[in-house]
């Protein structure tokens, strides 16, 4: 608990630092990437084009890493409205549709226990912003594994009568244990493309929400991902 306390507050200080100074490095990143565009036909001429997508890449990275840094450092109290978590589900599965579609995945949702639905009191972007990062983990961890086996994700809701949880289970490339100790830490990431920050992100909301997250993986077969929420009263 200290640790994830200390955790929460490096993010919240990062994020206050960062939204101080995006708005005056996404100024100059604008204009290189205008400049390195101009520049293209000249490197194209001395075979050297790969240059200028090496750069537009690494200037889109460091903008999506400005803009993460942005959404975790807003105001920590969620704005909440009572909302079925069977709904959200269902809409979250259709905006990553095409998506799994793309990377020859199937996302199966069964997302009603017993014709039951289970409704909390969320920020519903907030909450629609970790199911999506989740998810999006899981399509990046089957597209690895692709020339073995056609990815799968499952996605299924549990209800105790005081939580509900989440399931989103992969059958991607699974982690070790070096990896799942670091899973949550602000800036960790295996991903070449990745910031190390869907998951500390994620991990401060659903705290925010009085809720939880676990994980359990193996390497080769796949993880899954339990997020819990606290029922509306
Ligand atoms: P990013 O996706 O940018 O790397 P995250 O914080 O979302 O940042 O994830 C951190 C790391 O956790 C990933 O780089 C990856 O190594 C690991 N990870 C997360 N989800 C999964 C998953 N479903 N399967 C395998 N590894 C995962």
């Amino acid at each position: 608990i200290e640790q994830s306390a200390l955790q929460n507050d490096k993010l919240a200080m990062l994020g206050k630092i960062a939204a101080a100074i995006a708005h005056e490095i996404r100024n100059p990143l604008t204009s290189i990437r205008g400049f390195i565009q101009l520049l293209r036909p000249y490197l194209l001429e001395v075979g050297k084009e790969e240059y200028a997508r090496i750069i537009l890449t690494e200037i889109d990275r460091a903008n999506d890493i400005i803009y993460e840094f942005l959404n975790s450092s807003k105001p920590s109290a969620p704005m909440k409205q009572a909302i079925s978590i069977n709904h959200l589900l269902k809409e979250v599965a259709i905006l990553t549709e095409s998506e799994a579609l793309l990377r020859n995945c199937e996302i199966i949702v069964e997302p009603v226990i017993g014709g039951e639905e289970s409704i909390v009191s969320i920020d519903v972007k907030q909450v629609k912003q970790v199911i999506l990062n989740l998810l999006k983990n899981a399509l990046d961890a089957v597209e690895e594994v692709q020339t073995e086996r056609r990815g799968r994700i499952d996605i299924h809701l549990n209800n105790d009568g005081q939580y509900v949880a989440i399931t989103i289970k992969d059958n991607g490339k699974g982690m070790d244990k070096s990896t799942m100790g670091r899973l949550f830490d602000p800036f960790f990431t295996t991903k070449q493309a990745g910031t190390g920050l869907g998951l500390s992100v994620s991990y401060r909301i659903i705290r925010n929400h009085g809720g939880n997250i676990s994980v359990d993986s193996r390497v080769g077969f796949g993880t899954e991902f339990t997020i819990y929420l606290p029922l509306a009263a």
